[in-house]
């Protein structure tokens, strides 16, 4: 059995991680802690987590073999680091950390320790997008010459805090979405991007110089070139993620989400064809990767490095933003 403690009392957990854990044979929840004590007790009592605390050390002391880290982004790279020290394995939230250096203190430290680290990005696990690799990787459109990703939503009224407010949590549409979309680029194309160039907006819902909207270009090594877009006030948009090639277009729609949802369609010269994938709710299958991985079983669905990879990415985008400039991408990995 893998018996997990919960750092922040998130709604990310609330909403999927405490179900994936326990939807996992032998996946138990031992205990959450918050800041607050209040609201640790309060959320434990909620979720029916045996045990509440309030500091880090209780929580690392409570008998526990793992933790799941979704507190606001500034304080992950502090507990994870914690977390390591005590010999604990580390189920991350993107970004993994403010910066990319730091991301890769985290790596560091779990692969000296021997700790497993993966980090949170649950889009790797659609069968969307593993369907879509899959075609690609065997060769089902060609050379992939160029993609595209909207990935541009409303944030949800209940979730129009930090996001929108705090620069000094890691707020920001390109620390919340565009890591997303540059790790779900990186997976599906099986290529690396090495340059980025962005436009980033405050549209009208985030304050404190944060931005709400961004336009990314991206080069891949191949040569491939990719557009995204990341927004929190577009009502009515819709999601999608389209990879053009010599020989064929993959046009996935609705698979921007946390939902097993969406299509798949494969264009080419012999007409149209819907993929079959698999329906997996999402963060289940992260959670049964990396109760694997803490068997010795394969790698989390995404790693460490996954995570210093993405944050990388959308460091050099809002990089890029605010110089005017195409910044290099470089994970120093
Ligand atoms: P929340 O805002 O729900 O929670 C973040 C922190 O805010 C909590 O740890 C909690 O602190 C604090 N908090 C919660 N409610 C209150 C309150 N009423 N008053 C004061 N503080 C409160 O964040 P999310 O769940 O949306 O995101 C958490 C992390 O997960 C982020 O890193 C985010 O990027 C990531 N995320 C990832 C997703 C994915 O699909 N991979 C989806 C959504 C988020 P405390 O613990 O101290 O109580």
């Amino acid at each position: 059995s893998v018996r997990w403690g919960l750092i922040g009392a998130s709604t990310i957990a609330r909403q999927f991680m405490i179900d994936a854990i326990r939807a996992q044979e032998g996946g138990e929840i031992a205990t959450v802690m918050s800041s607050s004590p209040e609201r640790a007790t309060g959320y434990a009592r909620e979720n029916g987590i045996p045990a509440a605390v309030s500091s880090l050390d209780a929580l690392l002391g409570s008998g526990i073999d793992a933790v799941y880290i979704s507190t606001t982004n500034e304080l992950h790279l502090e507990q994870a680091l914690a977390a390591i020290k005590a010999g604990k394995h580390v189920l991350c939230e993107k970004p993994l950390a403010l910066t990319s250096a730091d991301a890769r203190k985290m790596v560091a430290a779990a692969s000296a320790a021997g700790i497993v680290l993966g980090t949170n990005h649950h889009l790797r696990n659609a069968g969307a997008h593993r369907a879509m690799r899959e075609a690609i990787a065997a060769g089902r459109i060609g050379k992939p010459i160029a993609a595209r990703v909207f990935h541009s939503v409303y944030l949800p009224e209940n979730l129009q805090g930090w996001r929108i407010t705090k620069p000094q949590a890691g707020g920001g549409v390109v620390l919340d979405i565009t890591v997303h979309d540059a790790d779900t680029l990186r997976f599906v194309l099986g290529d690396d991007p090495v340059e980025v160039s962005a436009f980033t907006q405050a549209a009208g819902m985030a304050g404190s110089g944060l931005e709400d909207g961004a336009m990314c270009i991206w080069r891949f090594k191949s040569g491939l070139i990719a557009q995204s877009h990341e927004g929190f006030t577009t009502r009515f948009a819709g999601t999608g993620f389209e990879v053009h090639g010599s020989e064929g277009s993959l046009i996935a729609g609705n698979v921007m989400t946390q939902k097993p949802d969406g299509s798949v369609l494969l264009r080419t010269a012999k007409g149209e064809e819907q993929l079959s994938f698999d329906r997996e709710d999402l963060y289940v299958r992260s959670v049964r990767r990396f109760h694997a991985a803490i068997r010795g079983d394969g790698q989390p669905s995404a790693t460490g490095e996954d995570g210093i990879w993405s944050l990388a990415s959308a460091e050099a985008a809002l990089q890029s933003a605010s110089s005017g400039k195409a910044v290099k991408i470089d994970p120093k990995l």
